[in-house]
């Protein structure tokens, strides 16, 4: 179909889009490092590591060259009855990387593939009614545990069954009547963490226990980059352990460095019994999640009964060219020293995060690891629909800035090639957007 340069509309809907307000869609030709080249000659710095997926940076040499190589072997293969070397990688490579940086006497021993952070979800909520489901039948107890706990604030993805366990708001109003119900506890924000592990405790003690807990470790992403700190996080687990409920941990967008270290869990010291990892799992090259588990839970659908097997699959489950990246990934965390390179990232992000600390137009000056955000005081309404978002967007792009505010929260999350000065640029656009959008 015809570019947008050529003057015809484009068919495409795209996501998150308002396409009524007209606003301003680049076509991008290439990507190198932290820059985006587009048609019209621009270059863009990806702020954003296009929506938290590029590791690495765009285009990473190993990885390319891992798909390259690999779409020439294998392109596509059935998963169910058959295997291929770079999915058994992947899955030994991971489990390997997991078991270094979440030791545990019962470490994650399993892993299924999917397509996305939704899809990893997904999955792991299947897993989750699955061990319960059949523990239930073999042990006669009265009732299989369904009842998911989440978190306010939460983001697990789009389909139906995430958006059921995520934050219910104007993203998903016009599907609540197909939305399941789970049990919500508050955010834990600063001073509040016993009210949220109040109320999981009151949970798990409820008539109808719960299968399990779903958060996102450390940051709630979508909802506005919010940091929790790691003690919650682990009495979040305790409590789940001392009640037998699963801790299930969304880390499709913690994952692979954001937080400072390969995962959040480990910060907490908190190894999940069910962990979701996609977005950076291929260097965010090309498509590919994969939900990890203990041994507990793959067991309880182990038997000579085919009614007991997992049921789930798509199509591309596991794709050869896709796991190859990943193996190429994870080929880079245990050779090349990413803390020394996330660390670095995190010591530059902080001098900026410092020196916009007292800037009056911001409150909330916050780091994690790569991750900055900022919220702009903004007079009327905050939240994601913020007149605020659109406004600077635009003004980002007109410096050469992929960045996508959530709302009137401003926050950066680039790739971990992107260099001092580009961070300069970064930052000198929001002390400027200060100026011009503050309240
Ligand atoms: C992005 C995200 C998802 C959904 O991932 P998709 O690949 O977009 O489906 C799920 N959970 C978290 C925490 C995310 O940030």
């Amino acid at each position: 179909m015809s570019p947008p340069s050529s003057g015809a509309p484009s068919p495409i809907w795209h996501p998150f889009t308002q396409h009524g307000l007209g606003e301003e869609c680049p076509l991008v030709e290439s990507a190198q490092g932290s820059l985006l080249h587009c048609r019209d000659g621009r270059a863009l710095i990806d702020g954003i590591s296009s929506w938290w997926v590029v590791t690495h940076g765009h285009c990473h040499p190993p990885i390319v060259t891992a798909i390259r190589d690999q779409a020439e072997r294998l392109d596509q293969l059935i998963f169910a009855g058959f295997t291929h070397e770079p999915a058994e990688r992947v899955a030994r490579g991971l489990l390997r990387l997991t078991d270094a940086h979440l030791p545990s006497p019962d470490p994650l021993a399993h892993m299924f593939f999917s397509d996305s952070g939704s899809t990893c979800v997904e999955v792991a909520l299947k897993m989750a009614l699955g061990y319960w489901h059949h523990r239930a039948r073999r042990s006669g107890e009265s009732e299989a545990r369904h009842r998911i706990v989440v978190m306010e604030h939460s983001y697990h993805g789009d389909t139906i069954g995430t958006m059921s366990v995520g934050a219910r708001g104007v993203f998903n109003h016009a599907y609540a009547p197909l939305l399941f119900d789970v049990t919500s506890i508050p955010y834990p924000s600063a001073g509040r963490e016993q009210a949220t592990l109040d109320a999981l405790e009151a949970a798990c003690r409820a008539p109808e226990k719960p299968a399990a807990l779903l958060v996102e470790p450390l940051v709630l992403g979508s909802g506005g980059m919010l940091f929790y700190g790691p003690a919650t996080l682990r009495a979040m687990a305790q409590i789940c352990a001392a009640h037998e409920v699963l801790f299930i941990a969304d880390e499709v967008m913690t994952g692979w460095g954001r937080t400072g270290t390969l995962f959040a869990c480990q910060q907490a010291g908190v190894v999940p019994d069910i962990l979701c990892t996609a977005k950076g799992l291929t260097g965010g090259s090309v498509p590919l999640a994969a939900t990890l588990c203990r041994a507990k839970i793959f067991d309880a659908h182990l038997s000579r009964d085919r009614a007991d097997m997992f049921f789930h699959s798509s199509s591309f489950t596991a794709n050869p060219i896709a796991c190859a990246a990943a193996a190429a990934n994870i080929a880079i965390w245990e050779s090349e020293d990413m803390a020394a390179r996330l660390a670095a990232i995190g010591a530059g992000l902080e001098a900026h995060v410092a020196a916009l600390a007292a800037h009056p137009a911001f409150e909330n000056v916050r780091r994690l690891g790569t991750i900055a955000a900022l919220d702009l005081k903004v007079g009327g309404g905050a939240g994601y629909l913020s007149e605020a978002a659109p406004g600077l967007r635009a003004f980002f792009l007109e410096r050469g800035l992929l960045l996508r505010p959530l709302g009137n929260t401003i926050y950066v999350l680039a790739p971990y090639c992107t260099d001092a000065a580009q961070f300069d640029r970064i930052f000198a656009a929001i002390g400027e957007a200060g100026e011009r959008f503050g309240a």
